[in-house]
């Protein structure tokens, strides 16, 4: 069976075909649509062969909409033999709420409650859902599933999950933490796990996915106990255009004394913040470049990026009680190496000691497997660089869900 995994997004769908393989999961294919609805389309496709010889094809014509994208991909795949057995298709959606803490078979009314936290992801859930509406309509025959961002993080204890506020505000407006990045915490952590040669369900491990958006997670025997995300994507660590953590008195000053919209606050806190709103740029190794070459807002920026991760490692070693390693992924992660450094720097208070040999030019993706460790030999902690993928993850879940 293959299972298609896709990323809906509001302009466009990101996708990968897997096949299920006696070895696992085999990727066959990669691509995107992408400027949907705009003048000129583009949409790409590699397909990968089972030698691991790839192909490539791309085509720029226009893409009305998501069902034409959708029909794109479908016809692409067909064309490259790869639709023959397609059984499942697993989606990405970023909110489930409270709703949703498993993978789930997507039916009518599955797709209305995710349509009822649609408030609560006012940026996100609405494509999501209409990639799902799209396959479910032109591809009628195939299981869809929905794979939430947030299920990992279901296992929060009420003491994490509750923010300080009335009991109403969570009853009737669902005001908590949540957490996101799940699929990729999930990922990495039980990765990790096997690295370290030990069963998952006696690790503590702080998981730190550091891209575009960025989280940490405290992961305790397998399950998620703290996140750095909260209601929404915006809390927690510096982003690239989004501030994370800050007093929410901020936003009221800006709405009394900069006569600032709702709607225009969050645009800036999610857009136009972050290490965008420090120096001007988001893409870290733009940021990296300029502080070496002695650029002192983007040396500031940089700063305050790796303060406010190592704030959050300190309080997730508090509340894990100890700490088994610390796991790097994503874009920054998993490719720059001073980042880790600095953000290990002077953390023997922790256990942790980084070999500098060890993590200099590392990169997950040239590392076997996608993993390395990074720490010195007499390292209390481990210190792990993963690459994350979060469609395998999500084609994973999928079949999960298919088959219980
Ligand atoms: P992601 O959202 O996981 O794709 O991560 C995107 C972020 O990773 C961007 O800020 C990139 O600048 C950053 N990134 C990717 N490669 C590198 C690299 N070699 N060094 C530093 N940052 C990188």
């Amino acid at each position: 069976m293959q299972v298609l995994v896709l990323n809906s997004g509001s302009s466009s769908i990101k996708y990968r075909l897997f096949e299920d393989h006696v070895d696992g999961l085999l990727l066959r294919a990669r691509g995107l649509v992408e400027r949907i609805g705009e003048s000129t389309g583009r949409a790409e496709q590699v397909v990968i062969a089972h030698d691991g010889t790839t192909s490539e094809e791309v085509d720029d014509a226009p893409i009305p909409d998501h069902a034409a994208g959708f029909r794109w991909i479908v016809s692409r795949l067909e064309d490259a033999g790869l639709a023959d057995d397609l059984g499942a298709i697993g989606h990405r959606v970023v909110h489930g709420g409270s709703e949703f803490t498993a993978p789930t078979v997507i039916d009518e009314a599955v797709i209305a409650r995710i349509e009822d936290q649609v408030p609560l992801a006012p940026l996100h859930n609405p494509a999501n859902l209409t990639g799902i509406e799209v396959a479910r309509e032109l591809r009628p025959d195939l299981t869809n599933v929905a794979v939430f961002d947030t299920a990992f993080h279901g296992t929060l204890p009420p003491a994490a999950y509750r923010y300080a506020v009335p009991d109403r505000l969570l009853a009737e407006q669902g005001v908590r933490r949540y957490g996101f990045h799940g699929t990729s915490h999930a990922y990495v952590a039980r990765r990790a796990a096997a690295a370290l040669g030990r069963p998952e369900e006696e690790l503590k491990l702080v998981t730190l996915h550091l891209g575009n958006g960025a989280s940490a997670a405290a992961v305790d025997g397998g399950r998620s106990v703290e996140t750095s995300m909260g209601l929404s994507p915006l809390e927690g660590l510096v982003m690239g255009t989004r501030s994370g953590d800050l007093d929410p008195a901020v936003i009221f000053h800006l709405i009394r004394e900069a006569g600032m919209s709702p709607a225009e606050v969050e645009r800036v806190l999610n857009r136009e913040s972050g290490l965008l709103g420090l120096c001007g740029d988001n893409d870290l190794r733009t940021i990296e470049e300029r502080a070496a070459g002695g650029d002192e807002a983007a040396q500031l920026a940089l700063d305050v990026y790796v303060h406010r991760i190592r704030k959050y490692l300190g309080a997730y070693a508090a509340v894990l009680g100890r700490l088994d390693a610390v796991v790097f992924t994503a874009g920054v992660g998993e490719n720059s190496d001073t980042l880790r450094a600095a953000i290990c720097a002077d953390l023997e208070v922790l256990g942790v000691r980084l070999d500098a040999a060890r993590n200099d030019g590392l990169r997950a993706s040239k590392a076997p497997d996608g993993i390395a460790a990074v720490h010195a030999d007499d390292s209390e902690v481990a210190v792990l660089v993963v690459a994350t993928d979060e469609e395998r993850e999500i084609a994973e879940q999928t079949l999960l869900a298919v088959r219980s």
